[in-house]
C-alpha cells in the first residue's frame, strides 16, 4: 500500500475542480478503490472523501422520476420503500449484491465503476501474466487460460471480463439515467449506454475504455422513470448469498388481457462488459403470452450474436433461461 493525502470535500463542485489533477481520486464507501490500491491496480497521491457530501444524498421523487444520490448505499436502496414500489428489480439487485455489512457501505455510484472480478486482474503487483487492463496492449491471460465466467457478447482478443454489478444491470433495464457533473457542468448518461464493451471501446480508439463517464465527473445520482410494470432481478450464482452472478437478468413486464404481454424490458448481466439489453427481444414481446415456451424462442433469436468462448458456451443457455424466468416472474406467473 501507498501512501496518499486525504481530504474530505467540501462540495461537489470543489471535487470536480480538485479531480483535474490525475493524481487525486474520490472516495465514497471505499469499497474497491481501497481493494485497488492494496492490489496495484491504481494509485492515487490524493483521495478526497465525498462521503459528506449531503447533496449527493437522498432517495425521493422528483415530478415523476425517482432520483437517488450517488452516496445511497446498496441497503438503503434495496430497502426503501419508493424503490420497492417504483423500482423493485433495482432493490432486488441491491440486496442481492454482497453481505450485508459490505451493502451498509458500498454506494450505488461506486457501483456501477466497479471493475471485473476476472482473477487474472486482480492479482497482486507484480503481474506474472499479461493482462491488458493492466498493462495495455500485454493481451488478456484468460482467453488463454481459464475463462469460464468471462463475456459472451462483446469482447475482444485484449480482453474478455465482464461488468460484475447487479444494480447497474437493474438501472440499464429501468432505463435509468446517470446525473453527473464535470469540468464543463452538469449532464446526463443514459445507463443502458453507460458502460462500453472492449469491442465498442476498441471501435472509438481507447481499447482499455470501460465506461463513458470522462475523467474528472463525478456521479451526483440517478433519475429512474416512474413505471407501474411488474419487475424481478434473476441472479444465478453458486451459493445463494456473498458471491458474484454467474449471469442475471433483469425485467418489466406489463400484461394485456388473456396473459399476453403488453410490453417488456428485459437486460442480461455478467455477460459482457456491460448490462446487454435484449432490444430485438423486446420489439418481438408485445401480444406474446407469458409462458416459458413462448418466452424461449424470443430470447433464443435475441441471442442469436453470443459469442461464446470455449469454456463458457453454459452461459448461453443459462442466461437464456434468467432471461425467462426475469420476464414471467415480472409478470406474476412464476
Ligand atoms: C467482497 C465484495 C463482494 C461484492 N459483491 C458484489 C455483488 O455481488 N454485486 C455487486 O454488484 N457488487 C458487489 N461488490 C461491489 C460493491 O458493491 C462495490 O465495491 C461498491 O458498490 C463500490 O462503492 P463504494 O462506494 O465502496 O466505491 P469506492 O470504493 O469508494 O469507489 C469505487 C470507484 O468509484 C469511484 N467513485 C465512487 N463514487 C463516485 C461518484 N459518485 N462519482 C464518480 N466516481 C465515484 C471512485 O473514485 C473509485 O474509482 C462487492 C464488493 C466486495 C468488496
Amino acid at each position: 500500500m501507498r501512501d496518499f493525502a486525504y481530504a474530505r470535500a467540501g462540495t461537489a463542485e470543489s471535487v470536480v475542480g480538485t479531480l483535474a489533477d490525475p493524481g487525486t481520486s474520490v472516495i465514497a464507501g471505499g469499497t474497491e478503490l481501497l481493494n485497488w490500491f492494496r492490489l496495484g491496480i491504481a494509485a492515487a497521491d490524493n483521495v478526497v472523501d465525498i462521503g459528506g457530501l449531503d447533496e449527493l444524498r437522498g432517495i425521493a421523487t422528483d415530478g415523476d422520476d425517482l432520483r437517488i444520490g450517488a452516496l445511497a448505499t446498496l441497503n438503503e436502496i434495496g430497502e426503501h420503500p419508493l424503490v420497492t414500489q417504483a423500482a423493485s428489480a433495482l432493490a432486488s439487485a441491491c440486496l442481492q449484491a454482497a453481505s450485508a455489512q459490505i451493502r451498509n457501505r458500498a454506494t450505488i455510484g461506486g457501483n456501477v465503476l466497479q471493475r471485473t472480478r476476472c482473477p487474472y486482474f486482480r492479482a497482486e503487483e507484480p503481474l506474472p501474466w499479461p493482462c491488458s487492463k493492466r498493462d495495455p496492449g500485454s493481451g488478456c491471460a484468460s482467453l488463454a487460460g481459464r475463462h469460464e465466467r468471462q463475456a459472451i457478447f462483446g469482447w475482444t482478443q485484449d480482453c474478455v471480463a465482464v461488468q460484475p454489478s447487479d444494480p447497474a444491470v437493474a438501472l440499464a433495464m429501468l432505463d435509468a439515467q446517470a446525473d453527473v457533473l464535470g469540468p464543463a457542468g452538469p449532464r446526463t448518461i443514459p445507463m443502458r449506454d453507460f458502460h462500453l464493451t472492449q469491442r465498442e471501446a476498441a471501435e472509438a480508439g481507447q481499447p482499455m475504455r470501460e465506461t463513458r463517464l470522462e475523467p474528472g465527473e463525478l456521479i451526483t445520482g440517478y433519475r429512474l422513470p416512474a413505471s407501474a410494470d411488474g419487475q424481478a432481478y434473476v441472479k444465478v450464482r453458486e451459493r445463494a448469498s456473498y458471491e458474484y452472478a454467474i449471469v442475471s437478468a433483469a425485467a418489466a413486464v406489463r400484461l394485456e388481457a388473456g396473459q399476453r404481454i403488453a410490453a417488456a424490458r428485459v437486460a442480461l448481466g455478467s455477460v459482457a462488459q456491460r448490462p446487454w439489453r435484449l432490444t430485438s427481444a423486446e420489439a418481438e414481446l408485445p401480444g406474446t403470452p407469458l409462458t416459458r415456451e413462448a418466452l424461449i424462442p424470443v430470447i433464443e433469436r435475441a441471442m442469436a450474436d453470443a459469442a461464446p468462448l470455449p469454456q463458457n458456451g453454459f452461459k448461453v443457455t443459462m442466461a437464456r433461461n434468467a432471461a425467462v424466468r426475469a420476464l414471467l416472474t415480472a409478470g406474476g406467473a412464476s
